[in-house]
């Protein structure tokens, strides 16, 4: 009886979730574009009706409402223009993201509204950091200028959308594919060559997406093959996209010179955590510093490795860049014993996703159950985020996995809808990745736990004003909680869960994963220089504007391996060309923070009690708090980078 009850409630509350559980609109073409017409005329309605009210009256819960009218129609658009399978759904989705940049550009360059905001005074602490943020948001986009800066602020930023959507289109849909004959392809697992049929010649034809890329340049043993396979990878987005990346840096010099500022990178670092150029300057210098000498030895060892495999004489043994990723596999295989081709059976792609929800599910007291749910692609599954103590429906996440033509081709969590406590609106998001269908190695798997990071951030977020909702965090806060739970990939406490959710699958031994962790510490020199060139050169074109390709081969050819004529890096550095500009730094500022965090979990990682702790000083809080105030208050102390350079150099 008890039991038929129990059924009867969880089938009262499923019924429950599945009415109210919000989901992505499959629009086709003609679909997106009427809803992008209705949505975008709800919001100006909208807007009217906030204009003709006086004096501050409500207008925080108003501007909360605004927001969630306007996110219903961008979250959809700007996910399906990065993942649906159909170009014309993608191609529809362009002009109406334009206009949503033009209707975001209006709304805060709106004096009426602008006035109402600032008279509005807050009454709780949430209040007061929304009022500063919407007032920030009025300021950067121009409410604050004279009428002919202000209209030149709003030509830019239409400009800006347009450059940008134009960039990622260019790599999105890069046709290029490179073509190998079955000789070359020596070295490859035979799970890679069945993945990838050879065609009836005999050769391999491989595109450049990941799982395709990444193997092939950690095993081929012809380096002829690799460098063909790198200059192509190296070329993806083509010249047309370093003359946008061009554009677009020049005019948020102009942007900003209409405030007086000097630079972009002043005009963009004061809203973020860093305050000043110095400061990340400062920082770059710091991260350089520890790893030059580093990187110098790394590279030193793989020229090495690579004369006695070649059986050269080292005098005359060049190491290229082609090379790095081959001969450091090759050396951690040797010394290390780790392969990470073989690690694929021990993280089946499904299992390693049941790990990763597993590992949550225990930490933040939620339970995720999948649900049938229309979706964009055949691949893509639904998952129900539910209060494991009463059941309640918390919210909900897509994971859309593997490669295909036309999709984004990096990994991303796409928040598709914000929380709002105040307005009962659960959130929604989805994990967009390109991973391999039958196995991942622990770099891919750290890449899901990196990504899943985000999703928390975004579907856990418990926030009153949806504009502070999840991972709208300033962005070089943004990749600290994604970055932080890498590490439940590396530690033997919660590895030792992989065996439940996978009790067939061979098990890492604590003598495995000290393995690995000791050969992943093995060329994080070469890693963080890297990451050094790319933040410092994103800062070059964010301080002074010049064309990219020459700068970027300048700072190249000043790091040991130099610059590889031909190649054009910057027209793939998708970041630069959106968000991250003078803020790819970030990455690296937040995992200071990201491996600090990560100290009150050192005892146990899977003790729900920190998890608690964590989910409510900072993983639930979005932008509600400012986030130095956060960490503070989480840690309980001031945060230290002494764990940062520690791992950047290959000591932690
Ligand atoms: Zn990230």
């Amino acid at each position: 009886m008890r039991a038929a009850l129990l059924v009867l409630l969880a089938a009262v509350a499923s019924a429950h979730a599945a009415d109210t559980r919000p989901l992505v609109p499959l629009y086709d073409a003609a679909a997106l574009t009427t809803a992008c017409d209705e949505g975008l005329a709800a919001a100006q309605s909208r807007i009217k009706a906030m204009e003709a009210t006086r004096g501050a009256g409500a207008i925080f819960d108003e501007w909360n409402r605004l927001s969630m009218r306007i996110e219903d129609l961008q979250g959809p658009v700007y996910l399906l223009s990065s993942v649906h399978p159909d170009k014309a759904v993608r191609d529809a989705a362009e002009p109406c993201l334009q206009r949503l940049n033009t209707l975001g550009t209006d709304l805060f360059q709106n004096e009426k509204l602008y006035a109402r905001v600032k008279a509005a005074t807050p009454r709780t602490a949430h209040q007061a950091k929304l009022k500063k943020d919407l007032i920030e948001g009025f300021e950067d986009t121009g409410a604050v200028l004279p009428p002919q800066k202000r209209a030149r602020a709003k030509q830019i930023f239409e400009r800006l959308e347009t450059l940008r959507q134009a960039f990622e289109r260019n790599i999105r849909d890069d046709p290029t594919t490179v073509t190998f004959t079955a000789a070359e392809m020596d070295g490859l697992s035979a799970a890679y060559l069945e993945a990838h049929q050879a065609d009836a010649q005999g050769n391999y034809v491989l595109r450049l997406d990941y799982p395709s890329y990444v193997p092939f340049m950690e095993n081929a043993r012809s380096g002829a093959a690799r460098e063909r396979y790198y200059r192509a990878k190296l070329s993806e987005g083509g010249k047309e996209n370093l003359a946008l990346l061009e554009e677009i840096f020049g005019l948020r010099k102009e942007l900003a010179g209409l405030y007086g500022l000097p630079s972009y990178a002043q005009y963009s670092l004061r809203r973020k955590m860093v305050r000043t150029p110095q400061t990340v300057e400062k920082f770059l210098g710091d991260v350089k510093a520890a790893v030059t000498e580093v990187e110098k030895r790394e590279l030193e060892e793989l020229r090495a490795a690579k004369a006695e495999d070649l059986a050269t004489p080292l005098a005359e043994t060049k190491l290229t860049r082609w090379d790095v990723a081959y001969y450091q596999e090759k050396l951690r295989r040797e010394r290390y014993a780790v392969d990470q081709e073989k690690l694929r059976a021990y993280f089946p792609t499904d299992k390693a996703i049941a790990y990763t929800l597993q590992v949550s599910q225990t930490l933040y007291g939620v339970v995720f159950r999948e649900a049938q749910v229309p979706v964009w692609h055949p691949d893509v599954r639904y998952y129900d985020v539910l209060d494991a103590r009463t059941g309640r429906f918390v919210s909900g996440f897509y994971l859309d996995l593997y490669p295909r033509e036309g999709k984004y081709n990096h990994a991303a969590a796409f928040p598709v809808y914000g929380v709002s406590r105040l307005a009962g609106r659960t959130p929604l998001s989805a994990l967009v990745a390109n991973l391999d269908r039958k196995g991942l190695n622990q770099e891919e798997l750290t890449v899901v736990m990196h990504e899943f990071g985000h999703v928390l951030h975004q579907v856990l977020s418990r926030v009153d004003y949806n504009p502070q909702a999840g991972s709208n965090v300033k962005v070089d806060f943004a990749e600290a909680p994604s970055q932080m739970y890498e590490e439940w990939t590396r530690r033997e406490q919660p590895l030792a869960l992989f065996a439940k959710v996978c009790p067939g699958c061979p098990h890492l031994t604590h003598h495995d994963i000290q393995r690995l962790d000791a050969a992943r510490r093995y060329g994080q020199g070469t890693l963080y220089a890297r990451q050094w060139l790319f933040a410092t050169f994103d800062m070059a074109l964010a301080t002074d504007p010049r064309p990219p390709l020459a700068l970027w081969k300048q700072l190249e050819s000043a790091t040991p391996l130099g610059h590889v004529e031909g190649t054009m890096f910057p027209a793939s550095f998708a970041h630069i060309a959106s968000g991250y500009a003078a803020g790819y730094y970030g990455y690296m500022w937040s995992q200071v923070l990201a491996l600090d965090m990560l100290t009150p979990f050192e005892k146990n990682m899977l003790d729900p009690r920190v998890g608690k702790r964590y989910l409510d000083t900072i993983l639930s809080q979005g932008a509600q708090q400012e986030e130095s105030a956060m960490v503070r208050r989480f840690l309980g102390r001031e945060p230290s980078s002494e764990a940062f350079f520690a791992e950047i150099t290959g000591r932690r």
